[in-house]
């Protein structure tokens, strides 16, 4: 059984001022496999948020069915799909989004404040210094945001990413904001956690260097998925 499939998904949005009826994602069909590394590729505005986003259970989708982890999405309430992302999904952006009034450890604690069922919290504790420890942060647990390198600030957006022990990793452009020294190793890193944790990860980006290093690679053309999504 996949990790999730998506079934002839389509997504529009009205254009604001006119209200036309602009569509997104036209009848997008696929699954991702657990453990897999898929990138989403394509022109700006093609939908490769707007996919991620429903993958993520951000967004929802007009039409088409959605299971993850063989629940159906679609008939979740939206305290069952909070539970849901926070459970099962790492989110990380473009943008690091650390709190900047927070140490990096808080930062990386702060998913764990969501989930309904906790572990211990010397565990989260003792969990979150291994993955900073990991990503060469073990003498950052202490300091802010501001205080580190912008490549320093998006391996703590990783961590935090990975605490809650998901799934599934969502990526929207992680190393857009990056050089391109930067941007490489941060894509080493994610590759290296999703294969040592056997999560899921997808990531969009422009860059073909960095989807040519997942396993597999979805083109995105206006809302449609170019080759076979499955
Ligand atoms: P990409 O990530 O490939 O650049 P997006 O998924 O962000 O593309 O956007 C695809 C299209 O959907 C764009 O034309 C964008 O303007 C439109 N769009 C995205 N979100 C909204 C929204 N909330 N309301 C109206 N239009 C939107
Ligand atoms: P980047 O080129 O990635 O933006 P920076 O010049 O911001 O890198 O940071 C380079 C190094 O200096 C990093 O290791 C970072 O931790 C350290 N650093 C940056 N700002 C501060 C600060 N305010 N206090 C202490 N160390 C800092």
């Amino acid at each position: 059984m996949p990790l999730l499939s998506l079934s002839h998904i389509s997504k529009s949005y009205s254009e604001p001022g006119s209200g036309n009826v602009v569509p997104v994602l036209r009848d997008i069909s696929l699954s991702i496999a657990e453990g897999e590394s898929v990138a989403i590729v394509g022109p700006s505005g093609c939908g490769k948020s707007t996919l991620l986003n429903i993958i993520g259970t951000l967004d929802v989708p007009d039409q088409g069915e959605y299971s993850f982890d063989g629940t159906s999405v679609s008939g979740l309430s939206a305290t069952d799909l909070a539970a849901l992302r926070s459970e099962k999904i790492g989110f990380i952006f473009q943008m690091h989004h650390l709190m900047p009034q927070c140490s990096v450890l808080e930062n990386v604690l702060l998913p764990t404040l969501a989930l309904k069922i906790k572990p211990a919290a010397t565990e989260l504790q003792q969990r979150a210094e291994q993955l900073l420890a990991s990503v060469g942060l073990k003498d950052r647990l202490n300091w802010k945001p501001a205080q580190l390198s912008g490549g320093e600030r998006q391996r703590v957006a990783v961590v935090r990413a990975l605490i809650n022990q998901p799934k599934l990793i969502l990526a929207d452009e992680p190393t857009g904001a990056l050089d391109e020294k930067n941007a490489e190793s941060l894509t080493t890193l994610l590759l290296d956690l999703q294969k040592t944790t056997g999560t899921s990860l997808v990531m969009v980006t422009h860059h073909p260097a960095q989807a040519a290093r997942m396993g597999r690679t979805l083109t995105l053309h206006e809302g449609t998925l170019l080759g076979a999504g499955t």
